[in-house]
């Protein structure tokens, strides 16, 4: 029988739905239950697609430990469908390999998470792993999620006891759901579980949630009005807001406590940021590194140098210096650095970068291999180059010009690429900057003359 043109249509149709309606089943998702922020367990149930056998819990941040993020996940257990056990055995590294994965391709997982991060040694401080402190459970998702590096989106849902609430950087979907675009986005992130407190800081097209403990709200004015403040510079700074991305994401998340035992600090994962100060605002005006407002206007910057600006190994020393270098600007803007402490800083860099590339022997480009050795070389080294280069801008533009028409162009020319920025990338915008030749200020990135093409 010859099947009539509409029909056809209409079977295409139906099965066009009925592919997209299989396709959409087919995300990756977990349900994350905490009873007690005290007991410091969190249930981990998921429902996963593995295109094979193996699964994972990402490494970033976790090296230190031979079982990575695992290091804290127990009862691990892999069903079918219709109930029956899979087998699943526990490799070094946080890998996780399925028997007969083939067989089923859908695979239920249940686990536990013991949230005892803190009381590991990390490189760079626990704020980058988990902790667990009296009014939240601040956790990674790395910490939290068994994975696979493949995944397009995941859907996270919560299941909390009352009145705990969830603060994230990913995109709402319902009340208790959210959505989070592959891999890098649902394991690089901070997200807080809770009775705390949460301040929404609008600030343009911005909007920063800040989830705190109760030591810092004496500080939530203070705290608030510095971070609109900031944000405020640096979109003149950049000149926009952090993201041009299209799919810029409608908020950020600053988790943020006090651990006096802690020297202070912060770290930028994608879309949130965790801060662990080592006193409260209210309690310190120090100026410096482990400030208050340094680590948090410092922080704030990554925004755009560090998410919107990607750099690499070879370019860390312009991801932290001149985040740096730019933070200690803003709070001298703000008030909250004055004169002379501005000029004491400077020539502690310097000293400071001095001394590591004298014992280190590596220029600027190549500290990158290992940032924990050549902090100062990337750090104070980086800072000082920004320096160097905003002197060399208004000298050579008779003070037309600074630092900020530089990474101005920088954004414009790099903020919506995912190609890390290179060395070349950044003298090339430097000079066109200054309308001058930097090839001297450049050695003492590279020690090699790095030629006028972008990457
Ligand atoms: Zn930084």
């Amino acid at each position: 029988m010859n099947i009539s043109l509409p029909k056809v249509l209409i079977l295409s149709l139906l099965g066009f739905l009925l592919l997209s309606l299989i396709g959409a089943q087919a995300q990756d998702s977990y349900t994350i239950t905490v009873e007690d922020v005290s007991d410091r367990k969190v249930r981990v149930e998921a429902t996963l697609y593995p295109k094979n056998d193996t699964l994972l819990m990402s490494p970033y941040g976790a090296t230190n430990l031979k079982d990575g993020c695992a290091t804290f996940v127990k009862n691990v257990s892999a069903k079918t469908s219709s109930g029956e056990q899979i087998g699943i055995s526990q490799l070094d590294n946080g890998v996780f390999v399925l028997d007969n994965a083939s067989k089923s391709k859908k695979v239920h997982l249940s686990y536990i998470v013991n949230m005892q991060h803190e009381k590991q040694k990390w490189p760079f401080g626990y704020k980058e792993a988990a902790y667990v402190n009296n009014e939240m459970l601040m956790a990674t998702g790395n910490a939290l999620f068994i994975t696979r590096l493949d995944v397009d989106s995941a859907t996270i849902n919560f299941k909390l006891k009352k009145p705990y609430k969830v603060a994230n950087a990913w995109k709402q979907t319902a009340p208790a759901s959210y959505v989070a675009k592959g891999a890098e986005e649902l394991v690089w992130t901070v997200l807080a579980i809770g009775n705390f407190n949460l301040s929404e800081i609008q600030t343009g097209k911005t909007k920063i949630l800040l989830a705190y403990s109760n030591e810092l709200s004496p500080s939530k004015k203070l705290v608030e009005s510095t971070i609109r403040k900031a944000v405020k510079k640096y979109e003149s700074i950049y000149g926009g807001s952090p993201s041009r991305q299209p799919s810029a994401p409608d908020k950020y998340l600053y988790v943020m406590n006090v651990d006096s035992s802690y020297v202070g600090g912060g770290a930028a994962f994608t879309n949130s940021i965790s801060i662990l100060l080592n006193a409260a605002p209210a309690h310190t005006k120090k100026a410096g590194t482990t400030s208050w407002h340094h680590i948090l206007v410092h922080e704030i910057g990554h925004l755009w140098n560090g998410r919107s600006l990607k750099t690499g190994e070879s370019t860390e020393w312009f991801n932290e210096g001149f985040t740096d270098y730019l933070a200690y600007r803003v709070e001298h803007e703000l008030g909250l650095f004055n004169k002379s402490e501005w000029e004491e800083m400077l020539s502690q860099k310097q000293a400071e970068y001095n001394k590591a590339r004298e014992k280190n022997k590596v220029t600027l480009a190549a500290a990158g291999k290992d940032k924990g050795h050549n902090y100062d070389i990337i750090y104070s080294g980086g800072l000082f180059l920004a320096h160097k280069l905003n002197t060399e801008i208004k000298k050579a533009t008779k003070t037309k010009k600074d630092l900020s028409d530089f990474m101005q162009n920088m954004y414009a020319a790099f903020s919506s690429k995912d190609k890390p920025i290179g060395n070349k990338d950044i003298k090339l915008i430097a000079e066109q900057a200054c309308s001058c030749n930097l090839d001297n200020l450049f050695l003492e990135v590279t020690d090699q003359k790095l030629s006028n093409k972008i990457e």
